[in-house]
């Protein structure tokens, strides 16, 4: 007995932590209402603030730190103002006109806060049956949108980065390919596919496979022609042409293949067709979008982003494949410890659909958005998002500014045409100019090696107004840099 007093002794000392930890009812609701004042003075300055705050002079104040003692919210909550909130750049601001903008969507915080509360385990239908319920649901969602049939199946992802890993996997192993010909197998893609699908081959252990960049149209097309002939010539060399990756809104230009007609060479040629659809995949929820995406639906994998076009907030990707089966190949495992977990296999688990076992709770933030929203409103704002950039793509010409390429779908790309050796230097310093003024906030790329500047739409929060703003701040730069030589034209 003596050694059990020893035990209830040490456990007496060790006070009552799950007290603090467990806030009780009216710790509880202080907190939220903390959160709640935080999250609206946040909101408020996100949409009367700037896109940007430049990197500060000086010290932002101490740094991070733990301690031993409980620290009181609203300290935790100044380190959040002082520290993280309102330094670089606003995603959550309808300026940010960079990269590919995310979303935010503050229904979505709620089912986020709530997932957290109850912790549901979303990687076992034995668990909790509803969570993994809702997110196939929403993956079913996903799959009946872009025309995938009922063998079809998926997972909700951090973010399209892991739902390409995920599809890429797939894609290797469906191959029936040893790795001693992983460095036979030719993958063929586009200059403008995105990085994270050569980071999945390399992760996946095809960084040593062919990568082929096939050549674009003059819209930044991949071209089923050259395709084909590429195709045809490696088949002849006794390569094995396996997997194509076709993307539906490319970052750099949100250009859109021509599905269909590479739909038919990946099939002709028993290749994987996989649609890199992280960025464009939901302007497919407007019907005019349809003729674009013809051929979606005959691909194997499409990986989607909601973060970006339904508008959740970081973290939420999602992968379709065409059949679920190649999925469980990859993903499925089996543990003693797991063994109770495994005796109901009538629906899916998430676990055996992607490298994830314990997972966020996903579905909760993505079906409260969708439901609280309605889809009518996510599809008014995508087609405001797409009207918008038609707006300032003629706008912009209008003012003398040179355009890449008409729009398909809502990035803009342009740029001052100054003399031919200036032009990369001139359209930086602008691109640097419009951070200096941080009302909106847009980014650059390479194209052809030269520099030109994007204007991507598709935060929730962009209006008309934020766009008349970038065309003020441009040409008022524009004009600056003119009438002072500030730098070279
Ligand atoms: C954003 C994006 C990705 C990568 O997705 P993450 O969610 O950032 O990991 C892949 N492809 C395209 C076209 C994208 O726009």
């Amino acid at each position: 007995m003596e050694i059990k007093d020893e035990i209830l002794a040490a456990l007496k000392k060790l006070g009552d932590p799950v007290a603090v930890a467990d806030p009780g009812p009216e710790r509880w609701s202080s907190w939220i209402h903390e959160v709640e004042a935080y999250s609206r003075s946040f909101l408020d300055l996100t949409r009367n603030g700037p896109a940007w705050w430049p990197p500060e002079e000086g010290q932002v104040g101490p740094s991070f730190h733990l301690e031993e003692d409980p620290v009181p919210l609203p300290a935790i909550l100044e380190e959040c103002r002082s520290r993280i909130d309102f330094r670089g750049l606003n995603p959550a601001s309808g300026g940010h006109l960079g990269y590919i903008p995310g979303g935010g969507m503050p229904a979505a915080a709620l089912g986020d806060m709530l997932a957290a509360v109850t912790n549901r385990y979303a990687g076992i239908h034995f668990a909790n049956p509803g969570a993994v319920e809702l997110e196939h649901f929403l993956v079913r969602w996903v799959a009946d949108l872009f025309g995938l049939p009922s063998s079809a199946g998926g997972t909700l992802t951090s973010g399209g980065s892991i739902a390409s890993l995920v599809a890429i996997t797939a894609a290797r192993d469906a191959s029936g390919e040893l790795p001693a010909r992983w460095m036979d197998m030719v993958v063929y893609g586009t200059a403008h596919q995105h990085h994270c699908l050569d980071k999945a081959l390399r992760i996946a252990g095809l960084g040593y496979s062919i990568r082929r960049d096939v050549p674009m149209d003059e819209g930044f097309r991949m071209r089923p022609d050259m395709l084909d002939a590429m195709i045809q010539e490696d088949m002849a060399r006794g390569l094995h042409p396996f997997l194509l990756l076709a993307s539906a809104g490319t970052t750099d230009t949100g250009a859109v293949d021509p599905l269909d007609a590479l739909a038919d060479i990946a099939h002709a040629n028993g290749m994987w067709f996989h649609v890199d659809a992280a960025y464009g995949g939901f302007f497919r929820l407007l019907p005019e979008f349809a003729p674009a995406f013809a051929g979606l639906e005959r691909a194997d994998s499409i990986v989607a982003d909601p973060h970006k076009g339904l508008f959740l907030p970081y973290g939420t990707g999602a992968v379709v494949v065409r059949e679920i089966k190649h999925l469980l190949d990859s993903h499925a495992y089996e543990a003693a410890y797991m063994q109770d977990a495994y005796r109901d296999q009538e629906t899916l688990s998430p676990a055996d659909l992607s490298p994830e076992l314990t997972r966020h709770f996903r579905g909760l933030r993505m079906y409260f958005s969708m439901k609280m929203n309605g889809l009518s409103v996510i599809r008014h704002l995508l087609k405001q998002k797409i009207l918008l950039a038609r707006w300032f793509y003629h706008t912009i010409r209008e003012a003398g500014f040179e355009t890449l390429m008409e729009p398909a779908l809502s990035v803009v790309v342009f740029r001052w045409p100054a003399r031919d050796e200036e032009v990369d230097q001139w359209n930086a310093r602008l691109v640097d100019m419009i951070r200096e003024d941080g009302r909106v906030f847009l980014s650059s790329t390479r194209i052809g090696g030269r520099v030109w500047i994007r204007l991507a739409v598709l935060s929730f929060r962009t209006t008309l107004e934020h766009l008349e703003t970038t065309v003020e701040v441009l040409i008022r730069q524009r004009d600056h840099a003119l009438s002072t030589h500030g730098f070279a034209i």
